[in-house]
């Protein structure tokens, strides 16, 4: 379970405007592991979490088998390889991930309304595997823009920028903001 701070209406209110916008660009980030019937799904199951759940909801929401890929290709070592999808694993990886991106982007809109100019990075969820670059961000003050436009455009091509200051830096990262204490 993540510790999200200030999720409550307000803060729920701004995620779901920077979610509707980025849906309404045309091109919203979408797993490559969701099925036909899963992408069709996502946008709602998304909006519902947003306005009344969290990241255990949406896990549980996003959870039914119809939703995923039954496989998924992965590179190694120069070589591709297949692996089944767990629906169960990747509905609670997608979710926590997702989530979190949408409360981080709610929330420096937030802030950045409300006339704050920085914001703290922290770890939300306890991480199984620590990355290097989240241990550089841990407990830092950043200013509020710099992470509100760093949504996604470390590690999502068409907002493509390897430099920004993305909060969760990518998949499996459980840093989010907070207000500076
Ligand atoms: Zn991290």
């Amino acid at each position: 379970m993540y510790n999200f701070e200030e999720l409550n209406e307000v803060t729920r209110k701004w995620m779901l405007e920077e979610f509707r916008n980025e849906e309404e660009t045309g091109n919203p980030y979408r797993s490559t592991r969701l099925s036909a019937a899963g992408l069709e799904a996502f946008p709602q199951e998304m909006e519902t979490a947003i306005v009344t759940g969290n990241e255990e909801t949406l896990a549980e929401s996003l959870s039914n088998p119809a939703y995923w890929l039954p496989f998924e290709t992965y590179e190694r070592g120069g070589n591709v390889h297949r692996r089944q999808i767990n629906p169960a694993k990747a509905a609670e990886f997608l979710a926590n991930t997702e989530f979190n991106t949408w409360y981080v982007r709610g929330l420096a809109r937030r802030l950045m309304e409300e006339g704050e100019e920085y914001c703290q990075v922290y770890r939300a969820a306890p991480a199984q595997e620590p990355r290097g670059e989240c241990l550089l961000h841990d407990g830092q003050t950043y200013p509020v823009e710099r992470i509100y436009r760093g949504h996604r455009a470390r590690y999502w091509s068409p907002l493509g920028d390897p430099n920004a200051l993305s909060i969760p830096v990518g998949t499996n990262c459980h840093h989010s903001i907070r207000r500076v204490p």
